[in-house]
């Protein structure tokens, strides 16, 4: 064999004469102007510029070359290269930037098209409120209880202390689903529940004493549906039997009521009232929340919250009455108890300027979206 060749020429590598060079960069700048896609300009990057495209081949033939030969075909092919990649990223920018201004206008949205979507429901703000109330008892301590719209006259009426004589228990006022001839082998007739209090005798025939409940409930009355009255309505009732309590728990109770409701500055007061199942018994008013009471006898701070009278009637309330406690088996000599009830629409109505009882039933979502959408 003989010793390499010292006179050996490049031209005669037919890869790397200065016009294969040539073709190659113009093949390449070719391709890279006709890809009309990122993908397709991916293709021909892999093609032109990759570890088989015919520059990187001419490239590696260099090193074949005698020494005095390299530094030219060097520069030669690393100038192709250089052009080469500066074509790829011209075009990849202007590829991309026809992409990006197609996806503008191909996935615009358009905030005029009409609105389809069946829009969320929410609960009814008599709810919210009911369970916002109960929330406060639940957080003392209380527990919710419930008992069933058709209730024998026996919880509705006698077990609270109502006479048979007494005025609600006539057809005018009360729903009665059975009378009071009814079938019912206790003799008594089935109502409509007139108030949640049936449920505190329950609970007192139920449970174990001590009883803390609070219950939440429709009841019933024969009125015709106006701005102040409907024949459904909701009212939140409480019951507290112990040892020892007296009518300062049950104020003191009232009291941390309104305020957890209305605010640290509220309290109530008292009026003595009549009511069959509690002795005694009193009328409960909370302080205006609006006017804070500010409005009694002052010209020029009238109120339309209170109508200037500076306290809210809100409930009735008292001591369970003795002969309820007797009726539901509880021994009144060992054992007191306070209750207290209120209509759930009527807060509605003063806490949120409601004027007409008949919105709160109609069902309009004009009514009930600006209470927001609580689920
Ligand atoms: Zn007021």
């Amino acid at each position: 064999m003989s010793a390499p060749n010292k006179s050996y020429d490049p031209v005669e590598v037919e890869t790397l004469k200065p016009e294969e060079i040539e073709r190659m960069r113009d093949e390449a700048l070719a391709a890279f102007a006709a890809a009309d896609s990122l993908d397709a300009l991916h293709e021909a990057k892999v093609a032109q510029t990759g570890p088989a495209s015919p520059l990187a081949l001419a490239n590696r033939e260099i090193g074949a070359l005698p020494p005095h030969a390299k530094a030219e075909a060097g520069k030669r092919v690393g100038q192709a290269r250089g052009a080469v990649n500066k074509a790829l990223a011209a075009r990849q920018v202007e590829l991309e930037a026809e992409r990006d201004a197609r996806v503008l206008v191909e996935e615009a949205v358009d905030v005029t098209l009409p609105y389809d979507r069946v829009p969320s429901g929410a609960r009814h703000p008599l709810t919210t409120m009911m369970e916002r109330v109960a929330d406060v008892f639940v957080a003392m301590g209380y527990e919710v209880a419930e008992g069933p719209e058709a209730e024998a006259e026996w919880f509705n009426f006698d077990a609270l202390n109502f006479l048979p004589d007494h005025p609600a228990r006539q057809m005018q006022d009360t729903f009665f689903v059975q009378g009071p001839e009814g079938t019912d082998e206790s003799g008594s007739g089935v109502v409509l529940r007139t108030h949640t209090s049936p449920v505190q005798a329950r609970a007192l025939l139920d449970r174990e004493l001590p009883v803390y409940i609070v219950c939440p409930g429709r009841v019933f009355r024969t009125d015709e549906l106006d701005a102040t009255h409907t024949p459904v309505f909701h009212q939140i009732e409480l019951l507290a039997v112990d040892e020892g309590l007296t009518m300062a728990d049950l104020k003191g109770t009232l009291d941390h009521m309104v305020q957890a409701l209305f605010g640290e500055d509220m309290k109530t007061r008292l009026r003595p009232n009549f009511f069959p199942f509690t002795e005694p018994s009193a009328e409960m008013d909370m302080l205006c929340y609006v006017c804070k009471g500010e409005s009694i006898g002052n010209a020029e701070r009238p109120c339309r919250t209170c109508s200037s009278e500076g306290w809210i009637e809100l409930g009735g309330c008292g001591m369970v009455n003795p002969k309820v406690l007797t009726a539901c088996g509880v021994d009144p000599e060992k054992y007191s108890g306070f209750a207290f009830g209120f209509g759930i629409e009527r807060m509605l109505m003063f806490r949120h300027n409601v004027e007409d009882m008949r919105d709160m039933v109609e069902g309009d979502v004009r009514f009930t979206r600006p209470f927001g959408m609580e689920i």
